[in-house]
């Protein structure tokens, strides 16, 4: 399979993707380069980013094939936005993320409440799950 090849659907998301990204990095600073999707022979991450600015999203659940929640997708994005300022996951990285997170909830990009079932009041359970904190890619390390 010829992981090169979009779908139209895949064209659309990354497209949709990449205009609240750009939005995102241009609030907070960011050198936001280039967003893509993961190759789909990778299983094990939900996305990186590497020292070029080039931010990867996996957009299929790896069980089912199925894509990814838009929220699901927004929030690891702004995972490794964050990425792009702060290479780990120490205090400086997590407080970036979450105020790139609470203003992509403001400015209604961030919409978790749109998908989690009535009674489990707790917004940031999805953006947890959504990224389990996967090392950053080999490259980005210093
Ligand atoms: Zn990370």
């Amino acid at each position: 399979m010829n992981w090169d090849r979009f779908s139209e659907e895949e064209r659309e998301i990354l497209e949709r993707l990449d205009h609240h990204a750009r939005l995102l990095a241009g609030r907070f600073g960011l050198p936001l380069a280039h967003l893509t999707r993961e190759s789909g022979r990778v299983k094990r991450r939900y996305g990186s980013c590497d020292v070029n600015g080039v931010i990867r999203l996996r957009l299929h659940d790896r069980r089912n094939g199925a894509f990814l929640k838009y929220s699901s997708l927004i929030a690891t994005l702004c995972h490794e936005l964050a990425h792009l300022k702060h290479l780990n996951h120490g205090i400086r990285f997590r407080a970036l993320y979450m105020q790139i997170l609470e203003y992509a909830r403001a400015a209604g990009i961030y919409r978790p409440r749109a998908v989690i079932s009535p009674g489990k009041d707790d917004p940031g359970r999805e953006a947890r799950e959504a990224t389990p904190g996967g090392s950053p890619p080999a490259a980005a390390r210093r």
